[in-house]
């Protein structure tokens, strides 16, 4: 018998799958990827022993997290849709693996709002997948699914785990010899306040944002004034990121000092941008400095600047 399970990176999702797997079902484990999420296949392999195919869903995302039938939690994670779009896309995949059910990590009661009794049903019946899935750390407290029914799993071997304590998960984990473990969503930015922040504000100005811009999203420091948009990276890795990216219009950096990279990816107000990027280089503060600027089109000319002030920045600093 062959399941797909939902797996997150979490240590729930992992239990889950291993509970499976130790009663004989051969569990392919999906990683759903967004731009807000991306869970770490490589440790999953490492502690379930087998490949775990990952597959990007940011299009049908995006338009989940504009506008999303259950709302949000806490920040800008619309935890009950989410849970929707995934086991409405595990179960298209079922007959591509020829496999029968779902397998998820959730647990009853660890998160109020999106795993009470009521949400867990409500997710299945917006993904159109009622019945079909199975929660293994929670089941035994649940409404009975077509695999019990249909016999291809017991009831017996599913646990009877609610709440937020962790403890018989930890137990679990000691039990399946999983030591390296994270926290459940640990790895959502749709939970964290800043990052909400600045979605809020790309929305706003964008209505519907480009994958490229939600990536945007995650590097650097972030200015916006007068219909410009620009950014600034905070060390050479997200530096590398915005020389990378595809949408800037106009790329800057200083020339007679060592200094971040900053590039403009909506509007036209080059001056304040660049006394944005002066401020975080190493030049002294008051002292004109030479900047480059690259156009999209593939000019480049040079200009001097001073930096903003601290007053000035912490106004435009989303
Ligand atoms: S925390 Fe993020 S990944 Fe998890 S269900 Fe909520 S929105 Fe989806």
């Amino acid at each position: 018998m062959r399941a797909l399970a939902l797996y997150s990176g979490g240590l729930d999702s992992s239990l889950a799958i291993k509970i499976m797997m130790s009663h004989g079902i051969e569990v392919i484990p999906i990683a759903f990827v967004t731009p807000f999420f991306s869970p770490d296949t490589e440790y999953g392999k490492r502690i379930l022993g087998v490949s775990i195919a990952s597959v990007d869903i940011t299009e049908e995302y995006i338009d989940v997290l504009l506008s999303p039938p259950h709302g949000y939690g806490r920040n800008m994670n619309p935890c009950i849709d989410c849970h929707a779009l995934m086991i409405r896309k595990a179960k298209e995949l079922l007959e591509e693996y020829d496999a029968k059910f779902i397998i998820t990590g959730e647990v009853l009661g660890e998160r109020p709002m999106s795993q009470n009794k009521w949400s867990l049903r409500e997710v299945e019946k917006s993904a159109g997948a009622e019945g079909l899935v199975v929660r293994p750390l929670s089941g035994a407290l649940l409404p009975p699914t077509i695999p019990e029914e249909m016999g291809w799993i017991k009831r017996e071997w599913l646990y009877d785990i609610s709440g937020r304590k962790r403890n018989r998960q930890m137990e679990l984990a000691r039990i399946f010899g999983i030591e390296e473990y994270k926290t459940p969503a640990g790895g959502c930015l749709l939970t964290d306040i800043q990052f909400s922040k600045r979605l809020k504000f790309l929305i706003g100005i964008k209505g519907r944002p480009s994958r490229e811009e939600f990536e945007l999203l995650k590097v650097g420091r972030h200015f916006y004034v007068d219909g410009s948009w620009f950014l600034v990276g905070r060390n050479e890795r997200e530096n590398k990121v915005l020389r990378n990216s595809k949408i800037w219009k106009y790329m800057f950096f200083t020339i007679d000092y060592p200094g971040p990279t900053g590039i403009i990816v909506e509007g036209d107000l080059i001056e304040t941008a660049i006394r944005a990027l002066v401020r975080y280089s190493d030049a002294p503060k008051d002292v004109a400095v030479r900047v480059r600027i690259l156009k999209d089109s593939g000019e480049s000319y040079i200009t001097e600047s001073t930096s903003l002030d601290e007053e000035e920045l912490e106004k435009i600093r989303i």
